[in-house]
């Protein structure tokens, strides 16, 4: 079924009953070429690219829950390509791009929204940096323009521009970034590899990695044992806990990141904006609710919810950056579990188990990276060689401490990135 101006005008005149399921509920195979641990928008989207790019599709995605629970449906639906270090900014860029022509090629509305980014300074040395940020941007071939205070004024009149401990500078502005419908993104891609053959299995949780002589030969599920010569994990927040039943140690941590949601206003916010001080990013969904959030909660944990401390600490934010926000009530929020690294940099790359591959460590910022990172996997898992775009996120570099990319000079604390 396609999706389509007339197909929507048909469907109203005809009571909708032409509408069919997106994708198909089969029994799983006992045995697979490959299998994805992980319906998030990586594994769903490192399954259709496996099937368009590489005609691989006697493949399934196992998913423990449903698709779009977990990370995928959890986020503030920031898309942008305003990475700093060579590695992230390549491979960043790229992921734009493909977000670009992603409806199209899907034949699905993921509600992309290139409404512009605005990441607000409040001091020199912050400004410099954004400079020197906006000069590697526009160097990688993206956009990138630094606003006056009195330019930022125009776009965004209700920011507190004289808040005595904040006082705002101006702005980088990447105009091509902005915001996609989060879950639909999951459902276009689970849409689009399901009609090109792919399994998705939901309900259907890993509870043991099987290898033999170092090489994997599949997984037991709670849907039973399914053989594969290629296992792919792509678990996010529990990639560890996966890792562990092959017997391999991650270096990551998983933290909780809450997100927020206010009650429908009318437009406020036309851009997604974020603060330097304070570490808030906001941004108004087409429902018209402030969609926001802040820092990690500071510890580990595997609970897809926050504590009262951050909640506390966000509301304040938002009271410092946007007085108005006082004035409208607090509608939902929730937490996801991040899969932080200690250089805040990704890992797409073959394990020491032949066959066994990780995707992984997309700290808070994996939902831009969806359509980049199922490409420059299912390339390692087709071909067995790094995509080009994602060459710098091996994990032999925390072994060696070569080739990390620590994006936020944060150095190697987890929750710090
Ligand atoms: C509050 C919040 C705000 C965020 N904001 C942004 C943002 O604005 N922009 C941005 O770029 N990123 C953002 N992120 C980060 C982004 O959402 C994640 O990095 C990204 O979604 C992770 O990849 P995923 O979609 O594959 O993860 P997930 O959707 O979490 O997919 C992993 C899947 O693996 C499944 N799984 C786990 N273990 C097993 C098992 N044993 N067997 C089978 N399945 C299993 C899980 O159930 C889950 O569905 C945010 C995250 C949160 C929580």
């Amino acid at each position: 079924m396609r999706f389509s101006g007339w197909r929507v005008l048909r469907e109203g005149l005809t009571g909708n009953r032409g509408w069919q399921g997106h994708w198909r509920d089969p029994d799983p195979k006992p045995e697979y070429d490959a299998v994805i641990i992980g319906g998030g928008g990586h594994g769903l989207a490192t399954a259709y690219y496996l099937a368009r790019d590489h005609g691989m599709t006697n493949i399934a995605v196992l998913e423990r829950g449903y698709i779009g629970g977990g990370n995928v449906g959890r986020n503030t639906t920031i898309v942008r390509a305003n990475y700093y270090l060579p590695g992230n900014s390549e491979f960043y860029s790229h992921s734009l791009k493909l977000w670009e022509g992603l409806e199209q090629d899907l034949n699905y509305n993921a509600m992309m929204s290139q409404r512009g980014i605005l990441n607000v300074f409040h001091n020199d040395a912050q400004r410099d940096s954004a400079v020197r940020r906006a000069n590697a941007i526009i160097n990688q071939g993206d956009d990138a323009e630094i606003l006056s205070r009195d330019q930022l004024r125009e776009m965004a009149p209700l920011l507190n521009y004289d808040n005595n401990r904040f006082p705002i500078q101006g702005a980088l502005l990447q105009r091509r970034a902005g915001t996609a419908r989060h879950d639909a993104v999951a459902w276009g891609f689970a849409r689009g590899a399901d009609q090109r053959g792919v399994d998705i299995l939901q309900n259907c949780e890993v509870t043991s990695i099987r290898t033999e002589g170092g090489k994997v030969i599949g997984v037991e599920t709670t849907r039973g044992l399914i053989r594969a010569g290629k296992v792919a994990m792509a678990a996010a927040g529990r990639s560890s806990q996966v890792a562990a039943m092959a017997g391999l140690t991650l270096p990551i941590e998983s933290h909780v990141l809450q997100a927020f949601v206010s009650e429908g206003l009318k437009p406020i916010i036309d851009h997604v904006i974020t603060f330097a001080e304070g570490h808030l990013y906001i941004s108004q969904s087409d429902k018209g609710g402030l969609v926001f959030g802040s820092y990690l909660d500071l510890y580990t944990s595997y609970a897809a919810r926050g504590n009262l401390p951050m909640v506390e600490h966000t509301m304040e934010a938002c009271m410092a950056m946007l007085p108005a926000i006082g004035k409208a009530r607090l509608l939902r929020s929730w937490g996801g579990i991040m899969d932080m690294t200690p250089d805040g940099s990704p890992i797409i790359d073959r394990t020491s188990i032949v066959g066994l591959y990780l995707n992984a460590g997309w700290c808070y910022g994996g939902f831009k990276a969806t359509p980049a990172s199922g490409q420059c996997y299912a390339h390692l898992i087709a071909t067995d060689r790094p995509h080009e775009a994602a060459a710098a996120f091996r994990l032999e570099r925390f072994e060696t401490g070569h080739g990390l990319m620590d994006e936020e000079a944060t150095g190697a604390q987890h929750n710090l990135h």
